[in-house]
């Protein structure tokens, strides 16, 4: 606060305006002097003015206050560093789980329960796989074509099996604006009953076969169950494949093979290996006479289904009368797939290859392969550092790299900060390796430190990138490997399912034996029945004790 200090001199009064500071414990005073003998008015004026000047000069304490919030400044992000990370253990599955897609930047919440936005960390992951399975699609024949988000209530209805599989995950748009609309109009689940009436017009002889066709879309499924991100989310990104063939044959060989490319993506793109099988009778798709699967086992103990592959066979061809003309001059309903993998994809990668230090993501959809670090004191070694790292970065411009050159953080601060959001590859460059002509090279999977020659630089990061993709894979398949078991009773499935292994059992083909399997077992569902079957003689279902139709994968899954 300010006040008016008068003294008087003789007959004379000498105006200061004052204001007192606290300088510890001593109280130190700053004056401005106004004038001697002042009329009221004039006071009033000059007091105004002095205030202002008080008020806006910087006070030692203020100077002293700011030297110690840049203190504090650097003070913190030394603190962060130790903060910036995961507070949750991988063990504590979900908790961890969301922790990291936040913290890493790869999803940002939103009002809505089970949506979420896909952050470009995350969207270039998405289009890295996009990319690598439509030139596969594409250079198998098949079109990309873009159909409507809106289905009429009719159409939906039209295959029993399948609505019933999806209404109670079906939004609906009833009104525009105020006004009712005639006809309720579902938001995509699947686009099956949207696209198969333009099917109906387009084939007519068997020369328009076979028909192939996918699209790159967003779907709602009003998903009642406790929203996982990516894993269980209510609006998802996906492709779906429609196809349409003259015989049966035709189509399921489309769909192993489409299988097959399923698989390749998880392991070209995620490092992830899958177990490729057949779902059964009460676990396939709705409105499917076979579903093919690729299913993966998640460090969360459960189970989860990659991409799947349907064979529809003519159950929608016969409700939509999707008819052609054969050679022989009669008139046939055509055999149908459907097929797809969403961004379901990138929950599982992160699950998978992730640690409690941060995002583990393979080099090959990373957005940053590699992350350059100047280290500096002086202003005249940032020069040349930070020529040196442009230096680096134009060497390896086939690949994906940046540099890190803030100075509002330590290079401590930027280790952890680049490791939480998982860039596999780190170079450092300091004085020192200025002077031998190397940078230091750290990678994200071991933490492991090693100097690299710079002209070597560019071999150095290819098979670096390439060792990770592969120790990625490797130490995935390896833990499939340690939690797959194989038991003949329900006592032992039982017990390892606790123990959150997943269980190859024999069972007959029964629904009811399925849902005693459920039943008992605590919620472990049938995963699939695997490609590769080991030998069946003699083996009885784990339930019913009579002959076993099949060995099948189960376990707990999402
Ligand atoms: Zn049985």
């Amino acid at each position: 606060m300010t006040y008016t200090e008068i003294k008087e001199r003789g007959n004379k009064k000498y105006y200061y305006r004052a204001k007192s500071i606290r300088k510890g414990k001593k109280i130190k005073k700053q004056r401005i002097y106004l004038g001697v003998n002042l009329s009221k008015q004039n006071l009033g004026e000059l007091e105004k003015k002095a205030d202002e000047k008080l008020l806006n000069k910087k006070t030692e304490k203020q100077i002293k206050e700011k030297h110690k919030e840049t203190k504090k400044q650097l003070q913190e992000s030394k603190e962060q560093e130790s903060q910036l990370g995961i507070t949750a253990e991988k063990d504590e599955f979900s908790d961890w789980f969301v922790q990291l897609l936040q913290k890493s930047e790869l999803i940002e919440y939103t009002k809505v329960s089970g949506s979420y936005v896909i952050r470009p960390k995350a969207y270039f992951i998405w289009e890295k796989v996009k990319d690598y399975f439509d030139k596969k699609i594409k250079q198998d024949g098949v079109k990309n074509a873009y159909f409507p988000l809106l289905i009429p209530e009719s159409n939906l209805i039209k295959e029993k099996e399948h609505v019933q599989g999806f209404s109670p995950e079906v939004a609906w748009v009833t009104h525009a604006g105020d006004t009712k609309l005639s006809e309720k109009l579902a938001i995509r689940p699947t686009s099956e009953t949207i696209m198969y009436p333009s099917y109906a017009k387009w084939i007519r002889s068997w020369r328009d076969l076979p028909l192939r066709l996918n699209q790159w879309v967003n779907v709602l499924r009003w998903e009642f169950k406790n929203p996982v991100p990516f894993i269980r989310s209510r609006e998802f990104l996906w492709q779906e494949g429609h196809t349409a063939f003259a015989t049966k044959n035709q189509a399921e060989q489309e769909a192993e093979k489409i299988l097959d490319f399923y698989a390749d993506v998880y392991k070209e793109m995620y490092a992830i290996p899958v177990i490729k099988g057949v779902k059964t009778e009460k676990e396939k798709f709705a409105g499917a006479d076979r579903t093919l699967t690729t299913e993966i086992f998640l460090p969360s103990g459960k189970a989860v289904q990659g991409a799947t592959s349907h064979n529809l066979g003519q159950n929608f061809s016969k409700v939509f009368n999707i008819k052609f003309l054969d050679k022989d001059k009669k008139e046939k309903f055509v055999w149908q797939n459907s097929w797809g993998i969403s961004t379901r994809s990138i929950g599982i990668a992160v699950m998978t290859h992730s640690d409690n230090k941060g995002l583990v993501i393979s080099p090959k959809i990373s957005d940053i392969q590699a992350i350059i670090i100047p280290i500096f004191k002086t202003q005249e070694e940032k020069k040349q550092i930070i020529k040196k790292c442009q230096e680096i970065k134009n060497k390896l411009n086939d690949f994906r790299i940046e540099i890190d050159d803030r100075e509002e953080y330590t290079p401590g601060f930027k280790f952890n900060e680049w490791e939480l959001k998982g860039i596999p590859i780190r170079l450092e460059l300091g004085p020192k390796d200025l002077e031998k002509n190397q940078v230091v090279m750290v990678d994200r999977l071991d933490n492991k430190k090693r100097s690299v020659k710079i002209s070597k630089i560019k071999q150095e990061i290819k098979k670096e990138i390439e060792r990770q993709q592969s120790e990625l894979y490797k130490r995935a398949e390896k833990f499939l490997q340690d939690n797959i078991c194989k038991v003949e009773n329900m006592t032992d499935l039982k017990s390892k399912i606790k123990e959150r292994k997943i269980v190859l059992v024999p069972m007959c083909k029964k629904v009811k034996c399925e849902d005693w399997v459920k039943g008992k077992s605590g919620g472990a569902k049938t995963l699939n029945i695997p490609f590769e079957q080991p030998d069946l003689k003699g083996k009885k279902c784990v339930n019913c004790g009579k002959q076993a139709d099949y060995w099948v994968y189960v376990g707990k899954s999402y």
